[in-house]
């Protein structure tokens, strides 16, 4: 029975079932390390289709590199493309495994022609922006490479309802696998480089509400809060922001 259970295609075909593959960790630490990349069968359980919230003690883990082994599983690659679909959903610019409850080294970022022209037509753009294609970082290293410092806005899924100013340097070149375990290096400056320092420090346990221009913190919707009397509600499922706008801007 135990050799039977040690047999890896028995695991492989049986990880969609949570029971089995904790029924497997009694035996191999491999099991339980790729368990954690499972997508969620039960919604309060990670990895979550939501964003976790500021307080949530997994936004404050130093989180964990992913062994190549694991990097090289179905099960992993299927966790990568859910955390890129919450992103997505969230209509995000980036997102990083412990927002979605997982305390591993990975975050993706993408910033698509809507969102570029979405931003572009926003009189609150206020800085430089560019597309990104989709992009996905494992076990990232980060260098400086432009050591000026840009002092723009941002937000944050976990921080939800709230925008700050936050200083970044310019220029960052991060150290990566990719999807496949291979090593990459990839160089940015201005937009990227800024949302990439921002997901970069998600997996350092911090956020940004650590280093923002504190006195710039502000409620994204204030504004909306006075016109309606205080009568409003913000969500904390995803909510595309072009939704958003239309509920709160419009
Ligand atoms: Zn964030």
């Amino acid at each position: 029975m135990i050799k039977l259970l040690s047999n890896s295609v028995v695991i492989i075909k049986n990880f969609h079932n949570k029971a089995f593959v904790r029924q497997m960790s009694k035996f191999s630490g491999f099991e339980e390390k790729v368990y954690q990349y499972l997508q969620p069968i039960d919604l309060a359980k990670p990895p979550y289709s939501h964003a976790c919230q500021i307080g949530d003690p997994v936004l404050r883990l130093q989180a964990k590199p992913v062994e190549l082994e694991i990097i090289k599983t179905a099960e992993f690659k299927k966790f990568v493309e859910h955390l890129i679909k919450v992103m997505r959903t969230y209509d995000a610019f980036g997102m990083a495994a412990p927002q979605i409850g997982v305390s591993s080294q990975v975050f993706v970022i993408e910033t698509t022609k809507k969102q570029y022209d979405e931003m572009m037509m926003s009189k609150s753009a206020g800085q430089p922006i560019e597309e990104i294609p989709l992009k996905i970082f494992i076990n990232p290293q980060i260098k400086i490479t432009d050591f000026k410092v840009t002092n723009y806005p941002e937000c944050c899924a976990s921080v939800c309802g709230m925008m700050a100013n936050v200083p970044r340097s310019k220029g960052v070149q991060i150290n990566a696998l990719d999807i496949d375990g291979e090593p990459f290096t990839w160089d940015a400056v201005g937009w990227p480089a800024k949302v990439a320092q921002h997901e970069f420090d998600h997996l350092q346990g911090k956020l940004y509400t650590d280093t923002m221009d504190r006195k710039t913190l502000s409620c994204m919707v204030w504004q909306t809060v006075n016109r309606r009397g205080g009568k409003i509600s913000i969500d904390y499922i995803p909510i595309a922001r072009s939704k958003l706008r239309k509920l709160f801007f419009t």
